[in-house]
C-alpha cells in the first residue's frame, strides 16, 4: 500500500502496516516508509477500499493465535496464546497474579498485546487500566468488537 512520505516528499510503499482508528473513529492505517523510515498515515475516506480492507484484514488478525515462542506465560502457570484466552485468563487468575504483572512500573498484558498482538488501541486501554475485571472487561469487549461485522 502506499502513502505520502512527509520526508521523501513523494509516494512510497508503506511497510510495517497495521490498522488503526482515529480519534473521529475513522478507520486508518499506519506504517514506515520502506525507503526512509518515517512513519506514515493513510486516512481512510469514503469508499477508500484499501484502507477498509488492511483494517479489517489486521484487525481479524489480532483474534489469530500468537506463535508459541510468543505466548504469554502467566505467574499462576497459565499459557495464553490469543486475546480470548487472555480474556479468560484475566477472568480467572487470582489478584495475586493480575499484582504480578501490573504494578506501577510495568503491565505486562498492555505490553503483550502491543509488541505480540499488536493492536495499540487496546494495549493502550490496558495501560490505564489498573484493576483486573475491567482488563477482563476490556479484552471482552475487543473480542466482540473485533468479531463484530464488517
Ligand atoms: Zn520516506
Amino acid at each position: 500500500m502506499q502513502a505520502y512520505c512527509l520526508k521523501c516528499r513523494t509516494k512510497r510503499e508503506m511497510k510495517n502496516v497495521r490498522s488503526i482508528t482515529m480519534k473521529n473513529e475513522r478507520p486508518a492505517v499506519q506504517g514506515v516508509c520502506s525507503v526512509c523510515g518515517t512513519k506514515m498515515y493513510r486516512i481512510g475516506k469514503k469508499g477508500d477500499r484499501a484502507v477498509g480492507a488492511v483494517t479489517k484484514a489486521v484487525s481479524k488478525s489480532w483474534l489469530a493465535n500468537v506463535p508459541e515462542d510468543k505466548v504469554f506465560w502467566c505467574h499462576d502457570g497459565r499459557v495464553m496464546k490469543n486475546l480470548e484466552e487472555l480474556s479468560a485468563g484475566l477472568q480467572e487468575m487470582v489478584e495475586e497474579t493480575f499484582r504480578y504483572h501490573v504494578t506501577e512500573q510495568r503491565n505486562d498484558f498492555s505490553k503483550w498485546v502491543r509488541d505480540v498482538i499488536g493492536d495499540y488501541e487496546l494495549s493502550t486501554e490496558l495501560q490505564n487500566t489498573g484493576a483486573k475485571e475491567q482488563a477482563a472487561k476490556l479484552v471482552a469487549d475487543r473480542i466482540a468488537w473485533l468479531k463484530g461485522g464488517d
